[in-house]
């Protein structure tokens, strides 16, 4: 079965989704930290993305792995474990023009297919899974939150990680990236009629994850 979870921005999507594959014991993919390690990487190389030929060659060169064990998540790029490094406010504010080009999605997409050919049950989080990646997923879930708890927990995410960022920044940030995600011409941010709508303001994190079980158990 896939589980498919899309939604905006700081809206807990990952939290949600790690906990839930956690106590169903199904497999998870974040499918925003690979085209986070591959921001990360075009940052470090300084390359322009506009120069789609460099990027392809980026692509070619480029090893993305995902491992979910004991409720843990790293991504490794070329074999280096990246897993805090993708979470940056540098990486953050930049992923949203990594992610609307084109031969970007289609290496993404290619990933996120193979990793569900080897799992048989897998809660796959991002903007486009329920739209594009696995439009026939048994269930579609959209997780949104109201922008000013989100702009909090973003503040206090990054304070964990030793950033210091204003409450103000923070929501410009997230609006920002949500207006991207949402208007880009490729596979956008888009509320399905077929998926349940779950706003996180509400419910606290284990809330959440019981009303998805609810929603899979429905499905089943
Ligand atoms: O979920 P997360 O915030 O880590 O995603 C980072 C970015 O990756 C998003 O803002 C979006 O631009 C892109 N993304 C996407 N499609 C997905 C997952 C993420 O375009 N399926």
């Amino acid at each position: 079965m896939i589980v498919a979870i899309d939604g905006t921005t700081g809206s807990g999507k990952s939290t949600i989704s790690k906990q839930l594959a956690q106590k169903i014991g199904f497999a998870y993919i974040r499918t925003g930290s690979f085209y986070r390690a591959i921001a990360l990487k075009i940052l470090r190389k300084k390359i322009d993305y506009n120069n789609l030929n460099r990027i392809q060659d980026l692509l070619n060169n480029t090893i993305i792995k995902n491992d979910f064990i004991d409720n843990h998540v790293r991504i490794y790029l070329d074999n280096q474990d990246v897993s805090s490094e993708i979470n940056s406010p540098d990486v953050s504010n930049f992923v949203s023009k990594v992610s609307s080009i084109h031969i970007v999605r289609e290496y993404v997409r290619r990933l996120q297919q193979n990793s569900a050919k080897t799992c048989k049950n897998i809660v796959m989080e991002g903007r486009d899974i329920g739209s594009v990646v696995f439009p026939n997923a048994e269930v579609k879930i959209y997780i949104d939150c109201n922008i000013d708890v989100r702009a909090k927990r973003r503040v206090s995410q990054y304070k964990q990680n030793g950033i210091n960022i204003s409450l103000n920044d923070a929501k410009k940030a997230i609006q920002e990236r949500d207006y991207d995600d949402m208007h880009r011409k490729e596979s956008p941010l888009i509320k399905l009629p077929d998926a349940f709508y779950l706003d996180t303001s509400k419910y606290d994190i284990n809330q959440c994850v019981d009303i998805i079980i609810d929603q899979i158990k429905n499905a089943k």
